[in-house]
């Protein structure tokens, strides 16, 4: 036994790197230990969202749309660009580049406050005791009164279309493609198909995404995803509902894809394809058969509401458990879960994590959908307002969506607000803020918002339920 802590944390992604630091602040004696290996060969701290999740997502995305604009927002501007071109080995090197300077931020955080790293694979041993398997085999083991298990998730595969990194690709794939793809398909109409097959949509590539739900993004509020979807298809997305792959087979550099929809068998051929069918929380060589810590039917830890899993001094958080798989989910559970291990009132609010989709437009929703609430039978109100009648997205020319808030018909308080459009990624946060203090419509309806700026159309929405925008007929 090399070294005895109060806290171990597996996993360094945003669940645990988030854990280990609150815990080293709380004064406790931390360890995070994380086998991820980055793109130069060594250890990157930050999990899937900092090597190939969130932030290179959000690098593509963020280059790709300057390009874009070029040809599709910058001519509305009377601005023209001649022979505009993508360097492919800057764009994808500019991300690389941000990657790297966040991961070994983390590392720099580490330092800062005092969090010892370990690098290898941990595996949690009977009694609190943790086993680390370097990359060249060697073993230690150190323990700890708490272990904080944040093991996080991984792609699911499908049996008949297998990764191969080449011409099969995941989420680490499509971020380090060398070359536009002529022919891309999408495997997925989830955030990551959506997300990624922008990027590379905007760049020039022939994307076709293959959802096998005949609904498009049901996830979402179902008038958010009829203008999304629209939106999405005059942007060149090829979008196929009730699409299920049923064969992809790779041929000479090329990807021979059968699916099946309500019209029949149909074929299609691609240069890559990325199946983004979901994830799935990773626990492989995580558990020894004896620690009493359970996985459920999915696979995912099983926690309670403080996310711990039953066995003395063990928790889980983040990808790993249940709720959504959002990095700042993760991240709330691992603070909370620091400070309840340090005897503090950690708080972690499940109802108002928001969902963001950083496409164009941008999509974001905190609360239940109108359809939750029409399946649970709670009665509701809505408000909308759209951003063409909002001056600030007219002057950006980026005019598109609406704000909808749905509230409690009798209380009046907020149960959800649903928006697409220009910057709804960051407005979403004030309607978050007013759902965790318990707030209604009529709060929103009372605060001042700036003008002109796109939270007028929050502003005017909250409004509208009942009846009294300014700006719209009601
Ligand atoms: P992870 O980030 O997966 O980290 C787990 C870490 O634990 C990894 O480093 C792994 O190597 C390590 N590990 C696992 N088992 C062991 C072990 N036994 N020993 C040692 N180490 C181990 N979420 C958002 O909120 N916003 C976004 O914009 C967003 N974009 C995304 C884009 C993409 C392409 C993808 C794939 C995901 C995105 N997500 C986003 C989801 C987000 O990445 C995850 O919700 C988040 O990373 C989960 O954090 P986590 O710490 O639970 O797990
Ligand atoms: P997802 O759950 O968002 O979407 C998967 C889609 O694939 C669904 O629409 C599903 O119906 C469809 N599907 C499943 N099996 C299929 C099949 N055999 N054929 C065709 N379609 C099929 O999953 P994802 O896009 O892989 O992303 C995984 C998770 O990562 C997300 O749910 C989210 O939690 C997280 N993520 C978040 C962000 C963000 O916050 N902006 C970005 C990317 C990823």
């Amino acid at each position: 036994m090399s070294d005895k802590f109060d806290v171990i944390v597996i996993g360094a992604g945003p669940a645990g790197y988030v854990a280990a630091i609150r815990a080293a602040q709380l004064g406790l004696k931390t360890a995070c230990v994380d086998a991820f290996v980055g793109k130069d060969g060594k250890q990157a701290l930050g999990g899937t969202c900092l090597n190939v999740g969130c932030i290179p997502s959000k690098a593509l995305l963020d280059s790709s749309k300057q390009y874009f604009n070029l040809s599709h927002n910058l001519p509305a501007h009377g601005i023209s660009v001649e022979n505009a071109k993508v360097d492919m080995a800057t764009f994808i090197g500019r991300k690389d580049k941000i990657v790297k300077q966040f991961t070994g931020g983390i590392g720099q955080l580490f330092k800062a406050n005092k969090v010892t790293p370990f690098f290898g694979k941990g595996k949690l041993l009977k009694g609190n005791n943790v086993e680390i398997t370097g990359n060249d085999g060697s073993k230690q083991t150190i323990s700890a009164t708490n272990v904080i298990l944040a093991s996080g998730s991984v792609p699911i595969e499908l049996p008949f279309a297998k990764f191969d990194g080449k011409n099969i690709i995941d989420n680490a794939g499509a971020l380090d493609i060398n070359e536009v793809p002529k022919r891309l398909g999408v495997i997925g109409a989830g955030v990551i198909g959506l997300e990624l097959g922008s990027v590379w949509n905007r760049l020039g590539a022939e994307v076709t995404i293959l959802e096998a739900l005949p609904d498009f993004l049901s996830v979402a509020d179902a008038d958010v995803a009829k203008v999304a979807k629209k939106e999405f298809e005059k942007q060149g997305l090829t979008i196929k509902l009730g699409a299920k792959l049923t064969k992809a087979e790779v041929k000479k550099n090329e990807v021979a894809l059968t699916y099946e929809d309500k019209d029949g068998a149909h074929e299609l051929t691609v240069d890559k394809l990325l199946v983004a069918v979901g994830r799935r929380a990773y626990t492989e060589g995580l558990l020894a058969d004896d620690t009493g810590v359970k996985l459920d039917e999915r696979g995912r830890i099983v926690v309670d509401e403080h996310n711990h899993t039953g066995v003395d001094g063990v928790w889980a958080i983040g990808d790993a458990v249940r709720g959504p798989m959002l990095a700042h989910k993760g991240s709330e559970e691992g603070v909370a879960v620091a400070e309840w291990i340090a005897g503090k009132a950690g708080h972690v609010n499940l109802e108002t994590v928001p969902w963001v989709i950083y496409t164009e437009p941008e999509i974001a929703w905190a609360g239940k959908t109108e359809k939750e609430l029409k399946d649970a039978g709670i009665p509701y109100k809505i408000g909308s307002f759209p951003f063409a009648a909002i001056g600030r997205a007219v002057a950006m020319n980026e005019a598109i969506g609406q704000v909808k808030v749905i509230a409690h018909a009798e209380t009046d308080r907020l149960l959800g607000v649903h928006m697409v459009g220009p910057g709804v990624s960051e407005l979403i946060a004030e309607a978050v803020v007013a759902m965790e203090f318990k707030g209604s419509a009529e709060d929103l309806a009372r605060i001042v918002h700036a003008h002109p700026t796109l939270s007028e159309a929050v502003h005017e929405a909250a409004l509208s339920v009942d009846k009294r925008a300014i700006h719209k007929g009601n």
